[in-house]
């Protein structure tokens, strides 16, 4: 499951940089074309947080669209999934947008 060792990797770079503090709050962007399950991480940050300056945190998970422009007709279009096809039948799709998954702010108490 590797959203586990993602939330793990996520839980590690907040805890090195909040030094000591409690976090009240963490907020995740998680691109939907990223390949990332949010569910997954919700259950994983629980079990990964526990004993941590995480523990007990809010845990707010922001899911940006998939966005692509189209090297053919020059369209920028929303992507549903991962493979990148144009309304206009183009797969020579450059993908703006929906890849990231980044921590976007930590609120300390
Ligand atoms: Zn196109």
């Amino acid at each position: 499951m590797h959203e586990l060792a993602i939330t793990q990797s996520v839980v590690d770079a907040v805890v090195e940089r909040v030094d000591g503090a409690k976090v009240r709050s963490l907020t995740l962007e998680i691109g939907t074309l990223s390949g990332v399950v949010p569910d997954s991480v919700r259950f994983c940050f629980d079990l990964v947080t526990a004993g941590t300056e995480l523990e007990g945190a809010t845990l707010v998970i922001v899911e940006p669209p998939g966005t692509g422009d189209c090297r053919t007709c020059g369209l920028r279009f929303t992507m549903e999934d991962v493979f990148p096809l144009c309304p206009c039948g183009s797969a020579d799709v450059k993908i703006t947008d929906g890849q990231q998954l980044k921590i976007t702010s930590v609120e300390v108490r």
